[in-house]
């Protein structure tokens, strides 16, 4: 049996497998490509082909055109495809929607590439799969012990309870476009938070494609419309990059909140200027990244974009092989607002 290694090597591309000849996340354009989920690290204009699950090439699409690649090829969940000499399926990673990990098979030997991947139950998206494998690779955004995630039942409890507090301010809420927003509002909903949400504009064309899914939001309004004085007492959803900026000043008194894996890091908050930290993250945390790897059962653990040092030490301490990856172009936050990007600062904070 053929050691992963000798099939799946890291390249200025990206991850290929050549007896497939395909990249997986390729961060620059190639002639077929496999993608794990549609944010704009891991999913790149301009392949040829893109093998991908339908809400992952559906997403492709809305965010960046019709002729964001040659070709869309859609695999439905655990469905095998050979190509070349691999065999391929996909299965769900928890991340976002449509988010899948990519397991590959080569004479016998299976890698399985886990994009982003959380293991908290989210609404908006089916659960991380587990799947056996010789070597697995994972994300390592969160990996240092400090980060733990809390139940996110308990931050949108924060949040309600702020807003039962405050009936004349205006909470507007940070979030990333794709993922994160959907599953706030479902959160919400499921709090028992039946008003209108109000949207920045950005957010909202990725709120109607994940209805378009299947994902039921309950009344979404543009908080561009909103009349004056509407807004108090309501929830506002933005990009991160808005909550602190003009835009957000016309809001009523409003309560600046964020909800990011990152807000674990109180000097984060801080120097971003929120007031309502929400730790709610679509990553897996410390814990979830050591209990997943210990399911898949993999002897061999390869690492990409995080902190690998952390992770690969505490895996040696467990018996299993720790390999960093240093592929380029991941982002340590899914970051596609048109604001300034959380990751270089948020890695000086993580250390300090
Ligand atoms: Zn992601
Ligand atoms: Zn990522």
């Amino acid at each position: 049996m053929p050691h992963p290694e000798s099939w799946l090597q890291p390249r200025p591309e990206g991850l290929y497998c050549e007896p497939g000849d395909f990249f997986v996340d390729p961060v620059r354009a190639v002639a077929r490509a496999v993608v794990t989920h549609a944010h704009s690290d891991h999913a790149r204009p301009g392949h040829g082909e893109v093998l991908a699950s339908p809400e992952t090439l559906a997403l492709m699409r809305a965010r960046m055109g019709e002729d964001a690649f040659a070709a869309g090829t859609p695999l439905g969940w655990g469905e095998r495809r050979r190509i070349g000499d691999a065999e391929l399926f996909l299965q769900p990673a928890g991340h976002v929607l449509g988010s899948a990990q990519v397991a590959m098979t080569v004479q016998g030997s299976r890698a399985v590439v886990s994009g982003d991947y959380k293991r908290t139950p989210d609404p908006t998206t089916r659960g991380f799969v587990p799947i056996a494998c010789d070597v697995f690779v994972t994300e390592a955004t969160f990996a240092l012990p400090v980060f733990h995630h809390p139940p996110p039942e308990a931050e949108i409890r924060k949040l309600l309870d702020s807003v039962a507090l405050f009936p004349g301010r205006t909470h507007v809420v940070g979030c990333y476009a794709l993922g994160k927003c959907q599953r706030l509002i479902a959160l919400l909903r499921r709090a028992g938070w039946q008003a209108p949400i109000y949207l920045h504009g950005a957010l909202l064309p990725l709120c109607r494609l994940y209805e378009a899914h299947g994902v039921a939001l309950g009344e979404l309004r543009p908080a561009t419309m909103a009349a004056r004085g509407e807004l108090a007492g309501r929830i506002v959803l933005a990009p991160p990059g808005a909550i602190a900026d003009r835009w957000a000043r016309r809001l009523a008194d409003p309560v600046v909140c964020l909800a990011s894996g990152w807000m674990r890091v109180r000097q984060r908050a801080k120097s971003r200027g929120v007031e309502l930290p929400l730790v709610i993250s679509d990553h897996a945390d410390w814990d979830e990244l050591l209990a997943t790897i210990a399911e898949v059962g993999a002897p061999e653990v390869w690492v990409t974009h995080g902190r690998e040092d952390a992770l690969i030490r505490a895996l040696a301490l467990r018996g299993v092989r720790g390999r960093a990856l240093r592929l380029v172009g991941y982002g340590d936050e899914d970051d596609d607002s048109p604001a300034p990007v959380v990751a270089p600062e948020a890695r000086a904070d993580a250390e300090a």
